[in-house]
């Protein structure tokens, strides 16, 4: 099937990132496509949200919906990259 589709910005992948990007864009205004090959809701792993991107959903509008699911709520994340060892 083909479809045709005008768009200002066209965001492949609906995953944290895309979808982020997608709805950033579109809050701004922008017309936004976001393509995603899977059905949604997705098989996905994750279990936890970090505290550091709280400031993140709260940008996005969806903190306080994000915060009412079952998601594991460590106080911090140790994040090892290399020889630098870090908390956030
Ligand atoms: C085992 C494991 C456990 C994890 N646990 C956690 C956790 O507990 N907490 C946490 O915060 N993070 C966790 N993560 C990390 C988290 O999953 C990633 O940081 C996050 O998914 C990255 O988001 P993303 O949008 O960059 O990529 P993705 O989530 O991979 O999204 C990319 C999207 O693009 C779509 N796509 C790809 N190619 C195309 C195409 N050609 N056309 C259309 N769509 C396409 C894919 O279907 C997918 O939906 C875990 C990761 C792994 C591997």
């Amino acid at each position: 099937m083909r479809v045709d589709w005008e768009t200002e910005i066209c965001v492949i992948g609906g995953g944290p990132a895309g979808s982020t990007i997608a709805c950033r864009l579109g809050l701004f205004g922008h017309k936004v496509l976001l393509v995603e090959k899977h059905d949604f809701p997705r098989t996905h792993v994750g279990e936890s949200l970090s505290p550091a991107i709280l400031p993140l959903l709260d940008a996005l509008g969806v903190r306080e919906r994000i915060q009412t699911e079952r998601f594991l709520r460590p106080d911090q994340a140790l994040i090892r990259w290399r020889n630098q060892t870090s908390y956030i």
